[in-house]
């Protein structure tokens, strides 16, 4: 029997329910874990967490979250545990790290592909570390990120190695690879939207993740829809086997063309569930629960990922992609049994 593993443990995927495969439930950025500005108290954020994850499970259906945060992000497995045990959600802790100009530590960026295997074999088998403790709770998938949001240049310069991936970034998708390949986990990823502008930057993901011998039918290429220069694109991945995600369903500040985002990707989910992809396309948010830094304003819009509830995806979305001729059993086929493939750790 296939399972995933959360950070309660291994479950059957036939447990999951309704899916989302990139969310955060707690999101700073690095060096936010030393800032007043950014501290919390664990019980308070344990319980915001899981008032809104419980109510949203009840009313949609929601059985599983991969929280996507990488380890430098704030990542905390024990307020992980806590909520999952608190509401009953199948949460799936990511090891991994966020880009390379924004994010790996020094510490990190000293270590071989071979170190950075194993790191990631240990979050999955023997769990993670949090402020130098062990605390015995698995990670169940690996991210890996590319690309420089909110830093400049934009879009992200060519690296050493010829892509528009850099150096330390490389190593840990290099990595990445070798681990999926002794656990056999999924590998779900951030590309940065802009780059797609210059480049295609899922399939230099993939590119580097197939010398390493990488299985890309358990790797969900992220924010692919966002600001594609076309349908092409997504369609380069997806021929590859591997799958993308619709993410930023709802969050207004990626996008401000004509149509708006989720017109735009609703769209382009027709034009490739039409070429025969249903397969291989999942949906979510990429949106957080909790921030310490405290509330979003308008002034500082790129904060207002939580500003979309947990039913927008069932009650703005999914009728706009029922205008577009999806039924009820593609939608479900996208958000339970799509993820049931990509998330199951097929090694358990
Ligand atoms: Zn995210």
């Amino acid at each position: 029997m296939k399972k995933i593993r959360t950070v309660t443990g291994d479950v059957p995927v036939e447990r999951m329910g309704v899916t989302l495969t990139h969310e955060h439930l707690l999101y700073t950025y690095p060096g936010g874990e030393y800032d007043h500005l950014s501290s919390y108290v664990l019980d308070e954020a344990v319980d915001k967490i899981s008032s809104e994850l419980k109510a949203g499970m009840d009313e949609y259906g929601y059985g599983t979250i991969v929280d996507m945060t990488p380890a430098e992000v704030g990542r905390n497995p024990e307020l992980m545990k806590r909520v999952a045990e608190s509401t009953g959600a199948n949460i799936i802790a990511v090891s991994g790290f966020f880009p390379e100009r924004m994010g790996i530590p020094y510490w990190f960026r000293r270590q071989t592909v071979e170190e950075l295997t194993e790191f990631y074999y240990r979050d999955l088998m023997e769990g993670m570390v949090f402020s130098g403790t062990r605390t015995g709770i698995k990670a169940g998938a690996i991210k890996i990120a590319t690309g420089q949001e909110s830093v400049h240049p934009t879009p992200s310069p060519i690296g050493p190695n010829g892509r528009r991936i850099h150096l330390y970034e490389d190593r840990l998708i290099r990595a990445a690879a070798r681990a999926q390949r002794k656990t056999r986990c999924c590998i779900n990823t951030h590309t940065d939207p802009m780059d797609y502008s210059v480049t295609n930057p899922g399939l230099e993901q993939l590119e580097i993740l197939e010398e390493e011998g990488a299985d890309l039918s358990k790797v969900i290429i992220g924010h692919a829809f966002v600001q594609p220069r076309g349908v092409e694109q997504i369609e380069a991945i997806l021929q590859r086997g591997a799958t993308v995600q619709v993410d930023h369903i709802g969050i207004p500040w990626r996008f401000d063309g004509e149509e708006g985002l989720d017109e735009s990707m609703a769209h382009l989910m027709q034009v490739l569930a039409d070429k025969g992809y249903m397969d291989q396309m999942v949906i979510t948010y990429d949106r957080w629960f909790f921030n310490p830094r405290g509330p979003s304003t308008e002034e500082n819009p790129q904060l207002l990922n939580e500003a979309v509830g947990l039913g927008y995806i069932f009650d703005e979305f999914a009728p706009r992609l029922r205008r577009k001729g999806f039924t009820d059993a593609d939608v479900h086929k996208m958000m339970v049994d799509n993820p049931k493939r990509l998330l199951s750790m097929d090694s358990l």
